[in-house]
């Protein structure tokens, strides 16, 4: 009779670690747009130099994630890569407006603490990402815009560059070319390149992000999805974190992210389920294209797309990766 109590608290014992080890794995999702990506459209150069890219992105939200790092400092470092990187629509590299102007957009949530931040339309911050985060983090707002938005990010020590900075040669051929053949936005003729990043770390908290250049050609002052939270971004530690990229217009009219996260917290679906409803059935009957990354409260991914590719990528906890740029036969 007497082992009894120590036979329970061993139970105990094996309880909670048993439970600290599930806590232990994280996940770490990226995507880097998605649109008309076909074997066919992309040389093999160019096509495994976006795999390196995102498997170098990967390694490092791996190492950061693995060390103790929290999912929302992952999620901001994995986005700052991509941003800095002339391969993706989003910090140097993005797409010019109608103006020929680059006019970027971020967002960030904190799965946490329910917490957002935002910013819209900036030409001189460098890394739209930490910008969105500092709002978050040191202001009472959530989204800022424009010259307000850049002032901000200046008055919190944030890199300021000259607009000039952001052009690359492919982005403005893409304008030029986009200009000439009509006044109207380009959409599925060519892949989009918006970044994302949604993470789950080790102790149990989403997080999501995205940066864009938005749409080539867009008017002057439009804004997308990318930086409203519950359109183009979403973190919830009850259900989901996710990042979107597509045509914004879309995914602002559907409030895509959150609806995604609704139905698993209202209607009870899966990750994988809510994802498909939304992308391959709602958004697609509509003409919305486009897709998302996703990862639940337990680890599970989705990377959905109703477009003919997405970059994406993730690596688990345990070193299982990998990065895909098409659509699966
Ligand atoms: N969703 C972005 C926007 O509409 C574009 C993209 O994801 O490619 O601004």
């Amino acid at each position: 009779m007497k082992s009894i109590p120590g036979l329970f608290l061993l139970f105990l014992l094996l309880i909670s670690n048993l439970s600290v080890s599930q806590n232990c794995s994280y996940v770490i999702v990226i995507h880097g747009g998605a649109g008309n990506i076909r074997p066919e459209n992309l040389p093999p150069l160019v096509a495994s130099t976006y795999e390196s890219k995102l498997k170098e992105v990967l390694r490092v939200g791996d190492s950061l994630l693995n060390a103790g790092s929290t999912s929302l400092d992952a999620v901001e470092t994995c986005i700052r890569m991509m941003e800095d990187c002339p391969l993706f629509n989003a910090g140097k590299g993005a797409v010019f407006n109608a103006e020929g102007k680059n006019e970027m957009d971020a967002s960030v949530m904190d799965g946490k603490t329910g917490l957002a931040g935002a910013v819209a339309g900036v030409t001189t911050i460098k890394n739209p990402i930490r910008a969105a985060r500092a709002v978050m983090e040191k202001s009472q707002h959530v989204m800022l815009s424009g010259k307000g938005a850049e002032s901000f990010a200046k008055s919190q020590g944030l890199e300021i560059v000259a607009p000039d900075y952001f052009f690359t040669q492919e982005r403005w051929n893409d304008y030029l070319k986009a200009k000439n053949k009509a006044d109207s936005i380009e959409i599925i003729d060519k892949k989009h390149g918006t970044v994302g990043c949604v993470a789950l770390d080790k102790y149990g908290n989403l997080a999501a992000g995205t940066s864009t250049g938005g749409m080539t050609m867009k008017r002057y002052g439009r804004i997308g999805d990318s930086p409203i939270i519950g359109a183009g971004t979403y973190a919830d530690n009850n259900t989901c974190a996710v990042s979107a990229t597509g045509h914004g217009e879309f995914f602002i009219r559907n409030v895509v992210a959150y609806d995604i996260s609704a139905l698993m917290k209202y209607k009870g679906l899966s990750l994988q389920d809510a994802t498909s409803e939304v992308i391959m059935n709602k958004l697609k009957s509509q003409g919305g294209t486009g897709g998302v990354i996703a990862v639940d409260k337990n680890g599970n991914i989705a990377m959905t797309f109703n477009t003919p590719g997405m970059f994406r990528g993730y690596v688990k906890a345990g070193g299982e990766m990998k990065v895909a740029l098409y659509g699966e036969k």
